[in-house]
């Protein structure tokens, strides 16, 4: 039987014989793998929509659960990040973690189109790409259930006042009296409360609106460091992509 799928490349994964095992985050069947013949050739038409960061539509044959790229058309791609080392960098660990939170045959078109907004912000504007992340990260961590809380103390359950603490194994902000108490868990960080405000508008805007927000460079770093401590405590695991990520960006701002 023959399907029709639209996706994302997560992964592409040369194996013997002109052959590639292609991971898909598709908007019909969420992740998904399918195996490519004779893609790598440089006269194959499924070569640029089989790559890296790009989203096509596909024709797949499906026998005995496995699925075979028969044609396939590039609808969008972001090949462009690779003309940056940062951004090719960046990108790989959007894909990674977001296809690590990607199930099986389950609807994940809101996962898909976080994933398109955020690598379309990093390829086509000059928004700063700590902002990317940390919408990405914050964004992720609402859509596996686990969005920070920072208008309440995750602890005793009262309204935050701000400057207030956070603690990814709270799960969001605690007061300074559930700090001193020793009644909420750490590490903690200090929040702000442009910080805090930046997070509950990214948790609560549309899908449109994730980047529309400012803040000041100390304030992207501090949301950055919040959303990423969350997203690895809640994942329980890190990622390769982000540790090269940070190496780029280390390297650049020597
Ligand atoms: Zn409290």
């Amino acid at each position: 039987m023959d399907l029709k799928l639209t996706g994302l490349v997560l992964r592409n994964v040369p194996v013997a014989d002109n052959k590639s095992i292609i991971t898909l985050l598709t908007k019909e069947r969420g992740k998904t793998v399918m195996t490519c013949h004779g893609a790598r050739k440089l006269t194959s038409r499924n070569m640029a929509p089989t790559r890296l960061f790009a989203l096509s539509e596909y024709i797949v044959s499906e026998k005995n659960g496995r699925l075979t790229l028969k044609e396939s058309a590039l609808l969008e791609s972001f090949f462009d990040l690779s003309l940056s080392l940062e951004a090719s960098a960046l990108g790989g660990y959007i894909l990674e973690a977001g296809g690590a939170c990607a199930r099986e045959n389950e609807d994940e078109s809101t996962l898909l189109s976080l994933m398109l907004n955020c690598l379309y912000a990093l390829c086509k504007t000059d928004l700063p790409k700590e902002q990317i992340k940390a919408v990405f990260e914050l964004r992720l961590l609402s859509e596996i259930g686990c969005a920070p809380s920072v208008s309440f103390c995750t602890c005793c359950g009262g309204e935050l006042p701000y400057p207030a603490f956070y603690s990814a194994a709270e799960g969001g902000g605690v007061c300074p009296d559930c700090k001193k108490s020793g009644e909420a868990q750490g590490p903690f960080f200090k929040l702000d409360e442009g910080t805090g405000k930046a997070i509950d508008y990214v948790l609560s805007c549309s899908d449109k609106q994730i980047f529309s927000f400012k803040l000041s460079k100390k304030g992207l770093f501090t949301l950055g460091r919040l959303s990423e401590e969350s997203l690895l405590y809640s994942l329980e695991r890190s990622f390769d992509s982000l540790k090269f990520y940070k190496e780029t960006k280390n390297e650049n701002d020597e």
